[in-house]
């Protein structure tokens, strides 16, 4: 079924992900405060707006990916944002990575306006968006979930219900936080079987078949050679960027005080990726620590 649905946000991510809807048979409305970015969607296929009222006035679903909370909180709660100006009814779907309270404050408000909504972050980075092959955690009520699986099923290959609002950022957070320490454990392990004349193609023959396998080993290995796809192959180009790894990760740390929950070792990576950002390596792929855990 053909929908409206208004786009927020055409960033890295935004802008793939609203070209499947369109390729879906969509009527897509979409806004970005970027004059260039609404002058490139525009030939594309998206009817680009010149405010986020313009774009919200007449659709059936309103999807947002956006950088931060405070983004999200202004685009949805504002004076001039999408519960002002949407349509009574319409879905809301927010695709950005955002702090689990902000997700639970927007959903709450959304609600008390006749408003259904998801929170409903990705994974699989620009590949996936451009490849429509992300993976879609969504947190809301039964019926919103219901109402946004198909719509969602156009951008990705995997939408799956997390449970009430705020429970799809809180497993995009928890999933990254294994990520950013897997890639650490990982990277020091390689620097470690240098240090011992292991070679690293053999520590990967072992692991890859042993119970240090893990995501960050076998599809995303620090190191160039066994694995070709891997960032570490193209210097570290991205890929998923190391400022995005201590966005997601300090997000957890922020989650887990307070929430009184103890993660020490996400503790730990987030200050080894301070560290690396600090050093200027915010564009690196997020791979690329091991440079910094080797010393190389
Ligand atoms: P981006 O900076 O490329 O895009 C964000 C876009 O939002 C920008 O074009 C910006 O101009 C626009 N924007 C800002 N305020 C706006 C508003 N009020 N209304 C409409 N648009 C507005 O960022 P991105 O890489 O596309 O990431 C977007 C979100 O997706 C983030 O929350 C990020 O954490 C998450 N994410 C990114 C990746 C990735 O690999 N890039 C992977 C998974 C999740």
């Amino acid at each position: 079924m053909s929908l409206r649905i208004a786009f927020l946000g055409l960033g890295h991510m935004g802008r793939p992900m609203a070209l499947n809807l369109v390729k879906a048979g969509h009527q897509v409305t979409g806004f970005d405060p970027v004059d260039a970015v609404r002058e490139a969607v525009a030939k594309e296929g998206i009817a680009a707006k010149p405010s986020i009222a313009a774009a919200v006035d007449d659709a059936q679903v309103v999807i947002s990916m956006l950088p931060t909370g405070g983004h999200a909180r202004e685009a949805y709660l504002g004076d001039k944002g999408v519960c002002a100006g949407a349509p009574a009814g319409a879905l809301l779907i927010d695709c950005s990575t955002i702090d689990v309270d902000s997700a639970r404050l927007i959903a709450k408000e959304a609600a008390s306006r006749g408003f259904a909504m998801v929170d409903a972050p990705v994974s699989g980075g620009t590949g996936g968006a451009a490849a429509g092959t992300l993976t879609f955690m969504v947190g809301g009520a039964d019926d919103a979930f219901g109402r946004a699986e198909p719509v969602l099923q156009a951008m990705g290959k995997a939408v799956i219900h997390t449970g009430g609002p705020g429970t799809g950022q809180a497993a995009k957070i928890c999933n990254n936080m294994v990520l950013g320490i897997s890639m650490i454990a990982v990277s020091e392990a390689f620097a470690l079987a240098d240090k011992l004349g292991l070679e690293r193609q053999k520590l990967f023959d072992v692991s890859s078949k042993s119970s240090g396998q893990c995501w960050s080993l076998t599809t995303y290995c620090p190191v160039p050679g066994p694995v070709p796809t891997s960032p570490a192959n193209r210097d570290y180009k991205p890929g998923f960027t190391a400022a995005m790894m201590l966005k997601d990760l300090r997000l957890s740390q922020a989650a887990a005080q307070a929430a009184g929950a103890a993660t020490p070792l996400g503790a730990a990576a987030a200050s080894l990726y301070t560290l690396f950002v600090n050093d200027g390596q915010q564009d690196t792929d997020f791979s690329g620590i091991f440079k910094m855990i080797s010393g190389e």
